[in-house]
């Protein structure tokens, strides 16, 4: 019985993808639920006629995507009254994401009680980051009162992406280090040291790090006291500007990179200037990460604009070769899985995420299937 269906719900749309194996049986996309015109009316129904749909005979496991899984859930967790709760608990460290997860899996629970479920989260992986990469220099009665640290998110991604590296380079990933970028309408960089992730760029929230689509990145945290003074915006406002008109977005209008491309190419002034925004933070986390490794063996990009643009991954990239960094230009044109000239010291790789595939493996691992 290895059949496992994955299910990562948002407030208003549901993906999902049944695997048996590795192999996808079935996959789609339940949409703006809860609106007009929308694909179903709630959770409720949009899981109800999902698993209507499918062949769920022989089903082993439900993996549920859940975001935020705090101080608590340090791995992949089989789903109980209490895991429940405490995912709930952590609501107000991530308001936008948990709520969509926690729905899903009572819905499921409830039309499959038969089967176990299990809760992978995209903090999971970070859980090994030494606490010197984990705390800011706060107050320690405030931190530790309201859980003020670093979190990290794309966990499943990062280990994913760096397992995979080390299959690539053909060494065992216990020994490999590796520079993972998730260059998706999300971003964040990771490095991880043997296997395990000793730093990443998204914090308490996935607001920090790298420039995204409509996320801003790292900023001056005074810019919110600031703004909230002399702009009379609410702390609502603030968070909204910050994440959803923020990034790419707030730079130049457009969130999609192929967008910001075309006008780079066309010469348009402020999606330059953007494009060299969005490719400097990438080198400035890479160099901190090389840092932080001493001895790095591969970079590896992935997620929608590390797979498929090689403009930002050498841009990115330019300017390292002293550091044992080298593109070659046809291979990085062609998007393949190995962009960097034979014989460099640095590897530098393009991997194809797969974070359905490894919630479906991290199932069956918790579950020991
Ligand atoms: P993801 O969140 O991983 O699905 O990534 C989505 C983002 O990937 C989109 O917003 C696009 O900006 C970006 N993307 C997809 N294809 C390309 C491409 N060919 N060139 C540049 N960016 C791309």
């Amino acid at each position: 019985m290895t059949r496992v269906l994955v299910l990562n719900c948002g407030s208003s749309s549901v993906r999902y993808r049944l695997y048996d194996g590795s192999d996808v049986l079935a996959k789609g996309l339940v949409q703006r639920i809860g609106e007009s015109g929308g694909d179903a009316a709630d959770h409720d129904e949009a899981l109800r006629t999902l698993m209507d749909r499918l062949d769920l005979s022989g089903l082993a496991a439900v993996g549920h995507r859940v975001v935020h899984g705090g101080e608590r859930f340090t791995t992949s967790t089989v789903i109980t009254d209490e895991v429940v709760a405490a995912v709930e608990e952590l609501i107000p460290l991530a308001p936008l994401h948990n709520p969509g997860a926690l729905t899903g899996i009572r819905v499921a629970r409830k039309l499959l009680p038969e089967v176990p479920q299990v809760a992978v989260f995209d903090t999971a992986f970070h859980s090994t980051i030494p606490p010197e990469g984990v705390l800011w220099a706060v107050d320690r009665d405030l931190a530790e009162r309201y859980g003020l640290r670093r979190y990290g998110f794309h966990g499943t991604s990062h280990a994913y992406v760096s397992r995979e590296t080390a299959r690539v380079l053909g060494t065992p990933a216990a020994e490999t280090n590796v520079i993972t970028l998730h260059l998706g309408n999300g971003a964040s960089a990771a490095a991880v040291r043997g296997g395990r992730c000793v730093a990443t760029s998204m914090g308490m929230t996935p607001l920090s790090g790298l420039v995204m689509g409509t996320r801003s990145g790292d900023i001056d945290p005074s810019l919110v006291f600031h703004l909230h003074r002399e702009a009379g915006m609410s702390l609502d406002e603030i968070e909204e500007s910050l994440t959803r008109h923020g990034g790419m977005l707030g730079l130049t209008g457009a969130n999609d990179m192929r967008e910001v491309q075309e006008r780079v190419t066309s010469g348009d002034p402020d999606a330059v200037l953007a494009f060299a925004v969005y490719t400097r933070r990438l080198r400035e986390y890479v160099g901190a990460y090389l840092a932080v490794l001493g001895r790095v063996d591969a970079i590896t990009f992935t997620a929608g604009v590390g797979e498929n643009s090689p403009e930002v991954r050498a841009a990115a990239l330019s300017g390292l070769e002293p550091l044992g960094i080298r593109i070659d230009e046809a291979r990085n044109r062609a998007n393949a899985l190995i962009i960097s000239p034979p014989g460099a010291p640095i590897t530098v790789c393009v991997v194809p995420t797969e974070e359905e595939l490894e919630i479906a493996d991290e199932s069956r691992r918790a579950l020991s299937l």
